[in-house]
């Protein structure tokens, strides 16, 4: 069959990158034009202020780098900070591995919080450790909000009050690659310093956009942050973007496409986004709970809405569940990566999405792992998901029962 057509829709059910509307492909269908234009700024001037909202910030500044969420992460960085600054940072999963990594090789000395994966971010650890540097060499804290590789939420307010409470003075770092646009985040009232997304995840787009929030207190760090930048210098966005302009060439059909995702996130209503993935990942969780599998992630406190990672039994390599889906249904699911590999699968369920598109996830995701020998209830995951997202309707939880 290799090669073959396969017919119907691919199901992706990776968490990211999602499915991207119709409305957004539409959007970004357009003849290239000349970014330097009196015309631009209409399109480039409002998209700043747009995504002030769905960072939810007054006096933060959104910068867009034509990049994937890695470069997000650098140009936090490299703009605030120098070789040499210790910065604090938990370790839970493969993304907040991978951002340690990064700030290493741009010189900075990072302190490492081991967690055990499906945990994340420990507040009263970080308090003391913020406590414990009287001199306060420690420059930043860095999170990842939702560690895509485990499942897991960190409590972002709860990092803020550490901070605070140690009278600390260093920057909040926020990782929202894949929480941003799809659970909520609060900018302003969490005291995020420097937060970054990509455009592949919650904003439904394809990759190729890096957007970067900073506070008013993250910007004066640019003075005196010696590590190297130029592609990713906030100064030059700084110098242009404020008359709607880059200091390169942008990825023109991006933005247009951001224009529109924002457009749409806009008519369901960001709280009604927020709903909806609440929503979706708990009909995720009654399925998983039915099959009587776990989740990656080991407590509630630690659930996240957006991505689901599923622990398969002893003896079955996860990676044989996912290629059986791929294979067999058409149907995408996520990998176990670094020290997960083979101990799970994750269904993603964040973007443009709804209950039938995740009840056919569920579905082949529970014939994949039949097929290769994992002993679920036929059809026990699927009942277990219908029967919550009918019962939640009725509880009007959803965005339907808002409307
Ligand atoms: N951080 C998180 C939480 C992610 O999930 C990802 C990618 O999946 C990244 C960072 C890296 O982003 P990108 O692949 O867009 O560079």
């Amino acid at each position: 069959m290799a090669g073959a057509r396969r017919p119907g829709r691919n199901f992706l059910f990776v968490p990211g990158p999602t499915n991207v509307p119709e409305r957004i492909l539409r959007a970004m269908h357009v003849p290239m034009e000349d970014h330097r234009s009196s015309d631009f700024p209409k399109l480039t001037l409002p998209l700043y202020e747009d995504l002030k909202k769905v960072f939810q910030t007054k006096d933060g500044r959104a910068v867009i780098f034509p990049s994937s969420g890695t470069g997000a992460w650098e140009s936090a960085l490299t703009n605030t900070c120098s070789p040499g600054d210790k910065m604090l940072a938990p370790r839970f999963g493969q993304f907040s591995h991978l951002w340690i990594d990064l700030a290493r090789r741009h010189g900075l000395e990072v302190i490492v919080q081991e967690e055990t994966w499906g945990t994340g971010a420990d507040p009263e650890k970080i308090e003391e450790a913020l406590r414990a540097d009287k001199n306060h060499e420690i420059k930043g804290v860095m999170v990842v909000h939702n560690e895509t590789a485990t499942g897991v939420t960190s409590d972002i307010a709860a990092v803020r009050r550490a901070i605070d409470a140690a009278k600390h003075p260093a920057l909040l770092y926020v990782d929202g690659v894949s929480s941003i646009g799809s659970v909520d985040f609060r900018f302003d009232e969490w005291g995020v310093d420097l937060a970054i997304t990509g455009s592949q995840k919650g904003m439904m787009l394809p990759a190729g956009l890096g957007i970067v929030c900073a506070s008013p207190k993250a910007l004066e760090r640019m003075d005196g942050a010696a590590c190297t930048k130029a592609y990713f210098d906030f100064a030059d966005h700084f110098r242009t973007n404020p008359d709607g302009y880059f200091p390169y060439t942008p990825a023109l059909p991006l933005l247009y496409g951001l224009r529109e995702s924002l457009a749409i996130m806009f008519e369901e209503g960001l709280e009604n986004v927020f709903a909806r993935h609440r929503y979706l990942a708990n009909g995720t969780r009654a399925a998983v709970e039915a099959w009587g599998l776990s989740l990656c992630a080991k407590d509630p406190k630690w659930y996240s809405d957006t991505v689901s990672a599923i622990m398969v039994p002893e003896g079955v390599n996860g990676a044989d569940v996912i290629d059986r889906a791929y294979r067999g249904y058409n149907l995408a699911l996520g990998a176990g990566l670094t020290e997960m590999a083979g101990k799970l699968f994750r269904i993603g369920h964040l973007g443009d999405l709804n209950e039938l598109m995740l009840l056919g996830a569920i579905s082949g995701a529970e014939m994949s792992m039949r097929d290769v020998g994992i002993d679920v209830v036929p059809g026990s995951g699927v009942a277990a998901a219908q029967e919550y997202f009918r019962g939640a309707q009725g509880m009007g939880e959803t965005r339907l029962a808002a409307e």
